[in-house]
């Protein structure tokens, strides 16, 4: 199993068995966001992931949890300063959350202002059917000097992808935005210093069970294919370039 993988945006707390999800990960050596869906869930994360050496728990509210949840931005609120990681967050508009959408941007608004006031966060953000609006947010309160935002599972069109860069966000890429004349010509065109990769595991599937963190493999092996690389040059690339995003700020 190579070492030196990079999971930015996996659920390890929704796997069938937390702790050993986060063993699988050291064992094989892969640096793996623990991203939560509310903030309850992070102080446990948090508690397993402090001490090892390849995953980090992120503090999220998930868009979708909203419509229900959108009072736990108080909890969110006063986790804040024990973390650097954030996530998930963002905006769901599609047709079964479209109804908590105000919800949505008023929590998403308050988020990125928190992290930018804080300082130096790292974020990893949904944007299904809300890409230009995700967008607008980040510009609005969001500096890249005051913090990073990471566009995880990113589908929008070209020029969006233009104007993410010009904001300095970066993307993770899962196997997913990989099927696809149109998707694969989107991420090829993508800076490839601000590429990281991700599973959103267990939301996608690898030969047929729920991906696990080590799966970003088969992404990294699309991404050296597509750029020319060998399989070592475009792992340790995505390792690079999380040292940078790490060490910005
Ligand atoms: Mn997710």
């Amino acid at each position: 199993m190579p070492s030196g993988l990079v999971d930015f945006h996996c659920h390890l707390d929704l796997y069938p068995d937390h702790v050993a999800a986060i063993k699988q990960c050291e064992a094989d050596g892969v640096f793996t966001l623990a991203v939560t869906t509310t903030p309850k869930a992070w102080a446990r994360n948090h508690e397993l992931a402090a001490p090892t050496r390849h995953v980090r728990a992120a503090l999220g509210l998930h868009p979708q949890l909203v419509g229900d949840r959108a009072h736990e931005i108080a909890l969110w609120e006063e986790l804040l300063p024990h973390t650097r990681y954030v996530g998930e967050v963002g905006l769901d508009a599609g047709p079964r959350f479209y109804q908590s959408f105000e919800k949505q941007k008023a929590v998403f608004a308050r988020v990125l202002a928190l992290c930018a006031e804080a300082g130096d966060k790292i974020l990893t953000v949904h944007s299904v059917r809300a890409t230009k609006i995700v967008l607008d947010m980040i510009e609005q309160h969001m500096p890249p000097e005051q913090g990073r935002v990471v566009l995880h599972w990113f589908t929008g069109t070209p020029s969006e992808a233009k104007r993410a860069v010009d904001l300095g966000c970066y993307f993770s890429i899962n196997a997913e935005m990989l099927i696809g004349e149109k998707r694969r010509a989107l991420v090829e065109n993508l800076p490839r210093e601000r590429l990281l990769t991700e599973t959103d595991g267990p939301f996608t599937r690898t030969g047929g069970r729920p991906a696990r963190p080590s799966d970003v493999l088969l992404v990294v092996d699309e991404l050296a294919r597509m750029h020319g690389f060998a399989l070592r040059e475009a792992e340790a690339m995505i390792l690079g370039n999380l040292k940078t995003l790490l060490s910005s700020g």
